[in-house]
This record gives C-alpha cells, structure tokens and sequence, in this order.
C-alpha cells in the first residue's frame, strides 16, 4: 500500500543515521564508534540519551557527511510517504568543525534531496542548552546568513534551560526572516512552554507535550493555533511517557491544539514515520489532521504551502 503523504516538522538529522551508514561515515573520518550500537541505543535515562547522541554526532564531521545523511534521509522518509520535512542540526561549536561547511553540507544536501527524492528539506538549525549567550547569537547569525539557502528556523533543545540566555538570539533571527522553533514541554514542565512563547517568540514548539498540564495554556495554544510537533515513539523512549497510553497527544488534539507528528531521531529511537503515526492514530485520530496542523506550522513559503495544501488536498484519505 503506497503510504499517505506526510509532514515531519521535528527531525534532527545527527539522529536519522541508520548504523551502517554511521560506521561507514565514522570510519572514513577514522572515528572511533562502539562496536555495538544497538545495546548502546538502549537509553537507560534522557541524560543517557543525550550523551549518545553526542558520540554519535561527534563521527559527522565534513561537508560530505553533512550533505550525505540529508539525502540518505529524505530517501528513507520519502518511502513512507514524507513530502516535507523541517530538519532539525547542531552547528557543533565546541568540536572544531568549520561552520561553513556544516552549513553548505546541509544545505547543498536539502537541495540535492529536492531534485533526488522530491522531498522538500527546509532546515532549522538548534542551539544546544550548554551553548552561551555568545554561540546562540552566532549560531542566529548563521541562519540568517543561510535563509536563502533553505534555513526557515532556529530552535534550541536539551534538558531544561532558560530562556533569558538566548532572547537576543532569537530576535535577530526573527529581525532576518527566521522562525523560532524551541524545544519546550518534554521533560520540562508546561512553565517551560510558557517561556519558549513569552521569551523565545515561538511559532512552534518542539514536543510541548506537557502543556497538557495547565489547561488555560492549553486553551491558549488552540486560540493562537500554534502547532506543537509532537513525538510519539521519541517520548516513550526516553521515558518522557511512562506509556503510550498516558501519552498527552490525544487530550491536546481534543482540546483544539494542532498537533504534527515526528519521529525526533528516528535511527536512535528504532522509529520510522509510519510507526510514529501508527501510534499517533492509536488513538483514533486521523492523519489528515496531523498533515494539516504540518501544513500550517512549516515554516516554508507560501508557494510552497500552497502546494502541500493542495497534496493533502488530492489526496483520498480514508
Ligand atoms: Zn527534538
């Protein structure tokens, strides 16, 4: 059965590596990787997980790694039917890398995953907790520089951080044309997604699964119509969900929150899209509407909307 077309809003390409095309790419870079990289994707805790993804993203490290793991991406989500995708990287500051190059690579990959896979890439660049003030204006000045090479956003992700750091950040980036896209409402609280819209200007947010929890903020997200890219199989992995039973995503979408559906790093969650929404639809809930609420939280151009409105549109959902 040809799947039905989907959005990922909320993918960060250092985590859609699968493990043989990582160890390839580690060992032309000669970097050294655990032999067994299944048992060490077996997360004993967020922390846990967040320290593979950092030796994992640690094997990416030229142009031509960077460019490679966006096509190969594409190419995989494109199987189960992926149109868009907003994808999430690190500029990776503190590892020597020359941005430029982690720039170009990405977006040289986007453009070449368009004319390959017919898959329209738009990048978002993200601005890890641990980085200053200083590296998140720098990483902004990068987007900036970047916008018409596809960057539609700037995000920032980790355990919990606040949101004062990175406020300057933000603006500038809005003052070029680049959308905010903070992680918020994962492990941290629905105060966490009050500030990423107060403090950070969100026009998405990245999980924000646990805005669940006040219901005036709830009641807000709907008014405004903020979309929140929710991860389903990311969240019970890392243990934000207990389980998929006593997953929010239900509640937000009846309470009138435009909810998209993304695997967040598939290769290190064991995901894919169609399993993400096959759990997101568990629930009952349709997968027009998670491509819709895709629809209207891209961060694309508008011809660019008009033509994945008019996909989902055609397309005869059941
Ligand atoms: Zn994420």
């Amino acid at each position: 059965m040809t799947p039905y077309p989907k959005i990922e809003l909320h993918v960060h390409l250092e985590g859609t590596v699968r493990a043989a095309a990582l160890k390839q790419i580690a060992k032309r870079n000669d970097y050294a990787l655990p032999d067994d990289l299944e048992s060490l994707y077996a997360y004993r805790d967020f922390r846990h997980f967040i320290e593979t993804f950092e030796l994992t993203a640690g094997a990416l490290q030229r142009y031509e790694d960077f460019r490679q793991i966006v096509v190969d991406y594409a190419a995989e989500a494109s199987a189960h039917g992926a149109v868009y995708l907003e994808a999430i990287f690190v500029p990776g500051f503190w590892r020597g890398l020359d941005t430029d190059e982690v720039f170009s690579g990405y977006c040289d990959g986007a453009r070449e995953a368009r004319e390959l896979h017919g898959v329209e890439v738009r990048l978002t660049p993200d601005i890890p907790s641990v980085y200053s003030a200083e590296e998140a204006e720098t990483v902004a000045r990068f987007a900036v520089a970047y916008r018409e090479r596809g960057v539609v956003g700037l995000g920032v992700g980790g355990l919990e951080y606040p949101t004062e750091p990175y406020a300057r950040a933000f603006a500038f980036a809005r003052e070029g044309g680049i959308g905010s896209v903070p992680h918020a409402g994962e492990l941290a609280g629905a105060d966490s997604v009050r500030s990423a819209l107060d403090g950070l200007g969100a026009d998405r947010i990245r999980h924000g699964i646990r805005a669940v929890d006040d219901s005036g903020l709830v009641r807000e997200l709907a008014g405004r119509g903020t979309v929140l890219d929710v991860c389903p199989l990311s969240n019970l992995r890392t243990g934000a969900v207990a389980t998929l039973a006593d997953h929010p995503l239900p509640r937000l979408v009846a309470a009138g929150v435009r909810c998209s559906i993304s695997t967040d790093d598939p290769a290190m969650f064991d995901t894919d899209l169609t399993r993400d929404y096959e759990a997101a639809e568990s629930f009952g809930l349709s997968p027009r509407s998670f491509y819709d609420a895709g629809v209207a939280g891209a961060l694309c151009d508008e011809e660019t909307r008009a033509r994945l409105q008019a996909v989902g549109a055609e397309y005869a959902w059941r």
